[in-house]
């Protein structure tokens, strides 16, 4: 029923009220009599909507007209409101049932850091047990320092990766994400097996590596000395010992380079950091490469003293390997410029040259150990294709990025990112 027809009604009673008051004489006094009699009936109706909505779970009383309506339309939203809240409470509790049966630690914390809700894993990870813990504050009860400067510095973009030292090592991931009104969620992951089993594949690449040096020196001394006086062997052999020298020769920088990049992964780099100069280590290598390569044209620009903390050793094979393949990727004229520089709030060690360039679907996968673009011409190179994983390693280990840019008949640009402060 809507207001328009309530006025008519009301209208109605009032003019019949007028009419009859009229016929006996007194029409004001029958237009008020009429007047509280609609206005005591409602007063009924509203108490009994009141009554009802003391206890709206009742079904609600039968009420003709208007105040019927709104009661029928209360009704119907409290109904509503009623099935979404339970189905909102039955995806919560089958969010809680899942989270609370997962492997991995998922805690909640509150806008303040204090523990809402945490699941049985998080136990055995953090320490932290549920519902004991809850309104505590998260990092009074996580002692391990790089866990608390990660949760509260406030930069989630990356995950936290450290070490516990307890019974046992363990290594624990842990992921933060804001949701809601600057709630957070925790998910903390035990890695231990993962770094178990890439410390065993390392160990093993490491061990085979050393083991087959022996037998190929041994190997590379024979052919080196049957090839020293040619004049004594068989014609016949003597094209296969050379061919058979070039490949040991080969498998011989292979295993280098491998025992090398295995040495880079297992290095505890704390105890091994030392201020490098950087514009000392280019001049050096320009000067080598001017002697090894005198046809070759290398234009230094040293912008920058800045010395970057970190391993002298590692450094030079890094810039090394991309100064080897600038050589061996562009032809003889070509010039190849290395600068170190300063720029904004980072320094570039950027290795170019004017070669063939680099088709850009190849670039994401170009620091993979043995990804080669053209096999037969790395091969011809004597490329082991394990240079750009070492330089990659090397700048991980330095905290520093590699950003490879290329265009095809252009040339390419190899430069390593320091962050200030490294
Ligand atoms: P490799 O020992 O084969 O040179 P790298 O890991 O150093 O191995 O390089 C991987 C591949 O990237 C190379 O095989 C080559 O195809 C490509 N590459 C590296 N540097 C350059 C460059 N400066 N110009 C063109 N291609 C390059």
């Amino acid at each position: 029923m809507n207001g328009f027809s309530i006025a008519l009604r009301i209208c109605f009673l009032i003019a019949m009220a007028a009419i009859l008051g009229w016929y006996y004489g007194s029409p004001a006094l029958a237009v008020i009599i009429t007047l509280t009699c609609v206005l005591g009936f409602w007063a009924y109706q509203l108490s009994r909507v009141q009554d009802w909505l003391q206890d709206p779970e009742q079904k609600p009383p039968d009420i003709y007209g208007m105040w019927g309506d709104l009661l029928a339309q209360i009704y119907l939203h409290q109904r509503k409101n009623k099935e979404a809240r339970l189905r909102l409470q039955s995806t919560v509790s089958y969010l809680q049932d899942s989270f609370a049966s997962m492997r991995d630690g998922v805690v909640m914390v509150d806008q303040h850091g204090a523990i809402k809700w945490c699941n049985a894993a998080v136990e055995s990870l953090l320490g932290l047990r549920y519902p004991e813990d809850t309104g505590q504050t998260l990092t009074n009860l996580v002692r391990e320092p790089e866990f608390n400067e990660y949760f509260l510095g406030d930069q989630y973009a990356q995950p936290l990766e450290y070490c516990i030292v307890g019974d046992a090592k363990r290594h624990l991931q842990v992921q933060i994400t804001y949701f809601g009104a600057s709630e957070r969620l925790l998910f903390v992951r035990d890695f231990t097996a993962l770094v178990r089993m890439e410390q065993i594949r390392r160990d093993f690449v490491g061990n085979v590596s050393h083991e087959l040096r022996t037998p190929l020196t041994v190997i590379t001394g024979y052919l080196g000395t049957f090839l020293s006086d040619t004049a004594a062997l068989p014609t016949a052999y003597i094209r296969a010992l050379e061919q058979m020298e070039q490949q040991a020769q080969r498998m011989e920088s292979l295993l280098k380079d491998l025992l090398w990049l295995s040495r880079i992964e297992s290095e505890q780099r704390e105890d091994n950091l030392d201020l490098v100069n950087i514009s000392a280590l280019l001049q050096e290598l320009r000067d080598e490469t001017a002697t090894n390569e005198p046809e070759r044209t290398i234009e230094l620009v040293l912008a920058s003293d800045h010395q970057v903390s970190g391993n002298y050793r590692e450094l030079h094979s890094a810039v090394s390997n991309l100064l080897n393949n600038a050589i061996k990727y562009s032809s003889a004229e070509d010039v190849i410029k290395i600068r170190w520089e300063q720029r904004d709030q980072q320094y570039f060690l950027t290795v170019q040259d004017y070669g063939p360039g680099i088709d850009l679907i190849h670039l994401p996968r170009l620091t993979e150990r043995f990804y080669r673009v053209d096999d037969s011409r790395s091969s011809a190179t004597g490329g082991t294709g394990l240079g750009l994983a070492i330089v990659k390693h090397v700048a991980a280990a330095h905290g520093a990025k590699l950003l490879i840019e290329s265009e095809l008949g252009k040339g390419s640009s190899f430069t390593l990112i320091f962050p200030v402060g490294e």
